[in-house]
């Protein structure tokens, strides 16, 4: 264990336990879905594990924020300086984020370092008729404005570490892959 003494909130010990993993795609793509099982199963295997998630997030830490492209980069800038921390202290800390823009995702990825980044896949069409939170309905209808996908862009993953194609897999098999890979690449022991 090395200790990192640098001018933030505290130094701390750099706990190579901690590790962030960021979900990104579009609403209703299933990254809230995704994270909870995910979370637990984490949980039940002995890890310390936090959820931040964008709908919470924007409740509290974020909710001065709109959804114009400078907002969203500080929405992630600030959600990345706390995961950061938590990651330093050991904690596996599950993002769940639309994150469209790539640079916001790689500002993130190089922030925090230990990092897997997951491409929660869905075809527009299909989060559409999803419509969980009756978002897309009224994006559609012109009452909500820089809707991504709508009128808003996402810009796709280019080298994801995983991509989870939720129209196609099941939600176990989506948490068994993420899981997977974490192990495989050293993340976390094999159980
Ligand atoms: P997001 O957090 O990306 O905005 P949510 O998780 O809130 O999306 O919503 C995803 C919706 O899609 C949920 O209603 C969920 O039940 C549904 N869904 C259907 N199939 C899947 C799947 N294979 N994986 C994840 N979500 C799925």
């Amino acid at each position: 264990m090395t200790v990192k003494m640098d001018n933030r909130l505290s130094p701390g010990k750099n706990d190579e336990r901690g590790f962030a993993i960021w979900l990104t795609g579009l609403s209703g793509a299933g990254k809230t879905t995704i994270s909870i099982p995910l979370g637990k199963r984490l949980i039940e295997m002995g890890f310390r594990v936090q959820i931040l998630d964008g709908d919470v997030v924007r409740k509290k830490l974020t909710r001065d924020l709109g959804f114009t492209k400078e907002d969203r980069d500080k929405n992630i800038e600030r959600v990345t300086f706390v995961a950061e921390l938590m990651v330093r202290h050991g904690i596996i800390v599950i993002c769940a984020f639309i994150s469209p823009y790539k640079a916001e995702r790689r500002y993130a990825r190089e922030e925090i370092g230990r990092f897997t980044e997951v491409f929660v896949k869905c075809p527009l069409d299909v989060c559409e008729s999803r419509d969980v939170k009756g978002l897309y309905a009224k994006a559609r209808a012109g009452e909500i404005k820089h809707f991504t996908g709508i009128d808003d862009p996402y810009e796709i993953p280019e080298n994801p570490e995983i991509v989870v194609d939720t129209s196609m897999m099941t939600l176990d098999d989506e948490v068994d892959k993420i899981i997977d890979y974490v192990q495989k690449y050293g993340y976390i022991k094999e159980t």
